[in-house]
C-alpha cells in the first residue's frame, strides 16, 4: 500500500500538535496526554469530583448513600 502522493510539505502537520496542560499550560506529555503530568491529571481529576466542571451524571452512584431508601 505505497499511497504516498506528494505531500506538500510545508503544510504536513506533526503527529499532533503539543497541547498544553489544561492545568498548568505547559506542554503535555504524551504519557499524560492531554496533561505535561501525573500530578495535573489528579487536579484535573479533583475538579471533576468537587464538581467544577458540569457533568451529566448517570450514575448516580455517589448519591446511594445519602438517597437509599
Ligand atoms: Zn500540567
Amino acid at each position: 500500500m505505497a499511497d504516498e502522493t506528494e505531500k506538500p510539505a510545508a503544510t504536513v502537520a506533526p503527529l499532533r500538535k503539543a497541547v498544553p496542560c489544561p492545568i498548568c499550560s505547559r506542554p503535555s506529555a504524551r504519557e499524560h496526554y492531554p496533561f505535561c503530568s501525573n500530578r495535573c491529571r489528579d487536579v484535573d481529576l479533583n475538579r471533576w469530583l468537587s464538581g467544577s466542571y458540569v457533568i451529566p451524571v448517570a450514575d448516580g452512584e455517589d448519591k446511594a448513600e445519602d438517597d437509599e431508601m
